[in-house]
């Protein structure tokens, strides 16, 4: 029995680019995500934190190496609906109503979801519920198209917590959004990640995303994707707004600005 929410053993992901040509997009990528924590991944765009994420949404099969779910494989986890993903831009159905978007995996997934709520513990989240919190009470009854982009975004991660996923993989969930709704949307995803327990990796471009979010921050850098850093954010929660202002948060900024740039020549040097 493992106790880690996500092990990834060495994962090698090599892409085959024609003639011949090859690219080492994850080389050797060791990781471990404890249950119940919230851990970024941030790197240069390239670095491979797409490939990682999908690699362990089981969406890919890593040409080396292996990653492992509690104890499931990914296909065993993505069956068993112990995975969300919510991907960087929110792939709402456009005929249904939001309320309807974020209903439709429970009831896609009737058996799994009642089992999943069954082994929570509880009847899990009850939608219209989750969607009030969201700030969504306004507009559940519209078309995904009637509501700004950010408030898509918050339906498509309402509809990935709805599930009560174990594990939950977002990638760039934010990065379309304006500074503003982008503060907002991490208040609101703190507060849905206390409340449901979920164990979340999230990939970001954004320094102080990342330190406002998370418990650990891996960070990675490019040809080969390789993780060069694994930093502990010992910040005290929940971090509202007034967080971001203080030396504490500026000191973890500074040391993952720091890992990038190290990252950044790691290689080059
Ligand atoms: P990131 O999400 O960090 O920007 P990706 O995981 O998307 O990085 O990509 C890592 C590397 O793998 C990049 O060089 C990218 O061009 C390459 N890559 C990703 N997917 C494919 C694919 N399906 N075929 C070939 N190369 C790919
Ligand atoms: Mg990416």
């Amino acid at each position: 029995m493992s106790a880690e929410a996500i092990r990834v053993s060495r994962v090698r992901r090599v892409y085959d680019i024609g003639a011949g040509g090859s690219l080492t997009a994850l080389d050797d990528v060791d990781l471990t995500v404890a249950p119940g924590t919230f851990v970024s991944v941030i790197g240069p765009s390239g670095c491979g934190k797409s490939t990682l994420l999908r690699v362990i949404a089981g969406l890919e099969t890593p040409d080396g190496g292996e990653v492992r779910i509690k104890d499931a494989t990914p296909d065993q986890a993505a069956r068993a609906k112990m995975l969300g993903l919510v991907p960087q831009t929110p792939a709402l159905l456009p005929w249904l109503s939001v309320l309807k978007n974020v209903s439709l995996p429970l009831k896609v997934n009737r058996d799994a979801g009642r089992r999943r709520r069954a082994e929570a513990g509880h009847d899990g989240p009850d939608m219209v519920e989750l969607l009030r919190k969201a700030g969504l009470a306004d507009v559940m009854h519209k078309l995904p198209s009637q509501i700004s982009g950010g408030m898509q975004q918050r339906a498509a991660i309402v509809r990935a917590f709805g599930l009560h996923p174990d594990v939950l993989l977002m990638d760039e969930p934010f990065s379309a959004l304006d500074e503003f709704t982008r503060e907002a949307l991490q208040e609101q995803l703190l507060d849905l990640w206390d409340e449901l327990k979920a164990t979340v990796l999230f990939v970001t471009h954004s320094v102080t995303e990342a330190v406002r979010l998370s418990d650990r921050i891996v960070v990675m850098a490019p040809r080969p994707g390789w993780i060069t850093d694994v930093l502990d954010i010992d910040l005290p929660r929940p971090r509202g707004q007034a967080i971001l202002k203080t030396p504490e948060f500026h000191h973890y900024e500074d040391l993952v600005r720091d890992a990038l740039r190290g990252a950044f020549h790691a290689r080059v040097a």
